[in-house]
């Protein structure tokens, strides 16, 4: 599970440029499934036929980025956000253009005091020695992921991208490991969940399933000083009861619940009090769409450290799988 959450975490997809990261996922489940397509905006579908119900399961494959505003005569590059990203969080970070090229992150000198720090007072360094070297390798609207690649440490794995590229390694374990069953299964890696769940709007519109399962990571309460929250790193795959976006429906809740207890597989339950995810698009999608989420906790989400448990992760895939199968 390691080496392919590292080969996905490596791969570069920072919303609305899927590109590379789609290939990616190709490349891991092209001989394991009948169909595969990808719609106008970019969503990539792995289809199972079968006669019985129709199941909709989703993870987003687009990261956490940012995005060239201005270069300026020195070559020094302005940027705004692609998707959640913290002032404090960026600086001192690396980040990666899609052409490889390689930024430091930091702010200006002038700054008083850290707490008025602001991604307008900061800015990328990619060594160039002016603006028309610098316009070589970025131009205006180039995006770029943070860098950091994974590791592992005990049963931890540490990682920019975990969101969720953690969700992807499990749809498709559950792409490798589905049993013999008649329901029809739409594997859906959707694109643009960072800017507010877009593709999987458009992708639940088009499938229109009987129910879906999204798979996502959440925050947990485990952490020095955290903020209440009863969710904690390698107690299990969280069952989403709500996040801001969305209030779980109770039969596909109670699906996973006894799913999970079939299969012994430890398990929780997320209340998530910021924050939505892609159930939140897909439950609205249509005449509506009984929708749960089954969740990663995670801690230091959009970081280039984001940190989760390698044995939540293999059950969040054990789980689905009883689930849909
Ligand atoms: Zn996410």
């Amino acid at each position: 599970m390691f080496d392919l959450i590292k080969r996905l975490t490596d791969s570069f997809g920072v919303s609305g440029n899927e590109e590379g990261i789609r290939e990616a996922i190709i490349n891991e489940i092209k001989n394991d499934i009948q169909v595969i397509n990808v719609d106008a905006l970019g969503n990539l579908f792995a289809i199972k036929r079968g006669k019985g119900k129709k199941i909709m399961v989703a993870a987003h494959m687009d990261e956490i980025g940012v995005m060239a505003t201005y270069i300026d005569e020195n070559g020094f590059i302005r940027f705004s956000n692609v998707g959640g990203v913290s002032q404090f969080v960026s600086v001192g970070q690396k980040v990666r253009f899609k052409n490889g090229t390689i930024g430091a992150v930091f702010y200006e000198d002038k700054l008083e005091d850290m707490k008025s720090l602001k991604l307008s007072k900061m800015y990328i360094d990619i060594g160039a020695k002016d603006k028309k070297e610098a316009e070589k390798s970025v131009r205006i609207g180039d995006v770029a992921c943070f860098v950091g690649d994974a590791v592992r440490q005990g049963n931890m794995v540490i990682s920019k991208a975990i969101d969720d590229r953690s969700g992807c390694a499990v749809l498709i374990k559950a792409i490798k490991d589905l049993p013999e069953t008649d329901n029809e299964i739409y594997f859906v890696f959707t694109v643009q969940e960072e800017l507010g769940l877009r593709g999987a709007k458009t992708a639940a519109y088009q499938l229109n399933p009987d129910f879906a399962i999204a798979l996502d990571v959440t925050a947990t309460g485990d952490t020095p000083e955290a903020n209440l929250m009863e969710v904690k790193c390698g107690n299990g795959p969280a069952i989403k009861i709500k996040d801001r976006s969305v209030i779980c429906h109770p039969e596909v809740k109670k699906l996973l619940e006894e799913s999970a207890n079939r299969i012994n597989v430890p398990y929780q339950f997320e209340v998530l009090e910021f924050g939505g995810s892609d159930p939140g698009a897909i439950h609205i999608s249509g005449g509506g769409i009984p929708t749960g989420a089954i969740s990663i906790p995670c801690r230091y989400l959009h970081s280039p450290v984001e940190a989760a448990s390698l044995q939540d992760i293999e059950n969040a895939a054990k789980l689905l799988v009883e689930a849909i199968k």
